[in-house]
């Protein structure tokens, strides 16, 4: 057994050190189950979906010169025994393979493909997102040609970097080494996208990473350094990982355990996140109270990568004086309409946007002023999206006429428009040609026009906020409150399940209903919100020049 007494997988050494040391250590808290993630769980089975695919077609191409699929849904020790079998008779390609588990290294895991070379093995992974970008240079192979020695530059794709995937490949890599099968003249893998049109080949030992650093030499010292971190953990030692708040933490099981040992410390990180808190804690600001104290005038201690330092330190007194949101500018400025529509769009993963709502305000154009939704309840993918779709652009278009009718000015807002735009485009593209559906340049050139206002932008550049900006958070300092209390992105994925009866159950008008009644909060939400934004948020919210 190796010092650790711990194996590891590839995805230690992209993971938060400190979920590593959670994930070995035999005193952590116990954690409350996590709710299903319906994003999630799709995202899975696609990937899943993926993998199939691309194993039956290259099925196909390599069944006549030895193709062996190892089972992925049997024991670990049935598929270690399976690969260890195919790659003693020399197999061209194993699918599915799980290697040895190398108890002295601490390691574990396999590859969608092992594909035998004249001097061994490497490994080829398939994943389900973009690996290369239009461009030029990178080492590729038709998707059928799994011979790197036929990997040649693309004069149409450069590679996009996903160090992840490196990572992986220097794993398996590893993986054979210990087991004696790998190529000792080749240390490369391949990847297959999303695309699925190439294979794309990486040399793991040319410098790609900072200091002229190889993949291999990158890998080994991420994988030491968590070998460590699980080792210290599982023996009880003094821990080598703190927690820092990173992005990651918002998805992490872990926050709530993570928090409040940093509300303890008072730990810089719960203002400044990511590497600025690292930078931060060793230029000697390890805590809130230290960064408050800070002059923000003077030369910054580091080079911030996610804020300024003046941002930084106003956010420490901000937080100090209990404080969630402070101005950055003397005077709030959101552009204002004399008619305005207030939209909030709900999706479901990748399967379409079921639901449009709006409200309506501002001067008298003959038309109600209430929420209004346009949807569909037909499971999706459903072609009954383009009615619904169409409903509301016609709905939209016909205020947008009014108000110019009576010369007046229009705006429509949204809290961040990426979404929006996405189905909104997105809905015009797949929908193209059945009625009542705008073109996609008619849709474009309202995105750039001026009456479209994403109030996201409008709260990143007016305000500094300690809990996030997302809608949940400021419309509350401004004043909203959402009925539901469950009321959030994933709490809704599982309630459009259960209001379609996706899945094995009936259709629940009730969650219909909730669904509703969360997307009419929503867009009221950001209504109060920009009301607020232009009128009491000017005098009632410090201005960070004052603190
Ligand atoms: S909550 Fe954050 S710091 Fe804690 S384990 Fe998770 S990602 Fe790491």
């Amino acid at each position: 057994m190796s010092l650790a007494n711990v194996v590891l997988d590839a995805g230690v050494v992209t993971r938060c050190r400190r979920r590593v040391h959670w994930e070995h250590d035999p005193a952590a808290p116990q954690l409350d189950p996590l709710p299903e993630n319906p994003a999630v769980e799709q995202r899975k089975a696609d990937a899943q979906a993926h993998r199939a695919a691309i194993a039956k077609l290259l099925a196909e191409e390599f069944r006549g010169s030895g193709w062996v699929e190892v089972p992925t849904d049997a024991e670990p020790e049935e598929r270690i025994a399976a690969t260890v079998a195919a790659l003693q008779q020399g197999v061209s390609v194993i699918s599915g393979g799980l290697l040895p588990v190398d108890v002295e290294a601490g390691r574990r895991g396999g590859a969608e493909l092992l594909v035998r070379t004249p001097g061994g093995y490497v490994p080829v992974i398939v994943v389900r997102h973009r690996i290369t970008d239009p461009g030029e240079g990178a080492l590729t192979t038709a998707l059928t040609d799994l011979n790197p020695d036929n990997a040649r530059e693309d004069p149409e794709r450069k590679v996009r970097s996903h160090p992840r995937d490196q990572f992986r490949l220097a794993h398996v890599v590893e993986l054979l080494r210990a087991a004696g099968y790998a190529d000792p003249d080749r240390v490369v893998g391949g990847v297959i996208g999303l695309d699925a049109d190439v294979v794309l080949w990486h040399d793991l030992l040319a410098p790609s990473f900072p200091g002229e650093k190889s993949t291999m030499q990158e890998y080994a010292e991420r994988f030491a350094d968590r070998l460590a971190v699980a080792a210290a953990a599982a023996s009880g030692a003094e821990p080598l990982a703190q927690p820092s708040r990173i992005l990651a933490c918002r998805h992490c099981p872990w926050w709530p355990v993570c928090e409040k040992m940093l509300h303890d410390k008072q730990d810089v990180s719960l203002v400044v996140r990511g590497d600025d808190a690292v930078a931060l804690r060793e230029a000697g600001f390890e805590t809130v109270a230290s960064l408050a104290a800070a002059d923000p005038k003077a030369e910054p201690p580091i080079a911030f990568t996610g804020t300024t330092f003046e941002n930084a330190v106003a956010l420490a007194r901000a937080w100090q004086a209990g404080l969630s949101v402070v101005r950055l500018v003397p005077r709030i400025e959101v552009p204002r309409g004399d008619v305005e529509v207030d939209v909030d769009m709900e999706s479901y993963v990748d399967h379409g946007a079921y639901l449009w709502g709006t409200l309506l305000s501002g001067a008298d154009i003959g038309l109600p002023q209430t929420y209004r939704a346009f949807g569909t309840w037909e499971p999706l993918p459903t072609e009954d999206e383009a009615r619904s779709f169409a409903e509301f652009w016609a709905w939209f278009t016909d205020v947008r006429s009014r108000a110019a009718a009576r010369g007046l000015t229009f705006r429509a807002y949204c809290y961040n428009a990426w979404a929006e735009n996405r189905w909104l485009l997105g809905s015009a593209e797949r929908f193209a040609g059945m009625p009542g559906i705008p073109s996609v340049a008619e849709v474009q050139e309202f995105i750039d026009s001026d009456e479209w206002v994403d109030m996201f932008v409008c709260v990143v550049d007016s305000f500094l906020c300690a809990h996030g900006k997302g809608l949940k958070v400021i419309a509350r300092v401004a004043g909203y409150e959402w009925h539901d209390p469950d009321a959030g992105g994933e709490a809704s994925m599982r309630w459009y399940r259960e209001a379609v009866g996706l899945g094995e159950g009936e259709a629940d008008p009730a969650q219909r209903a909730r669904l509703l009644r969360y997307n009419e909060d929503d867009v009221r939400a950001t209504f109060v919100l920009r009301e607020w934004m232009t009128s009491t948020a000017n005098t009632e919210i410090p201005y960070v020049g004052d603190l």
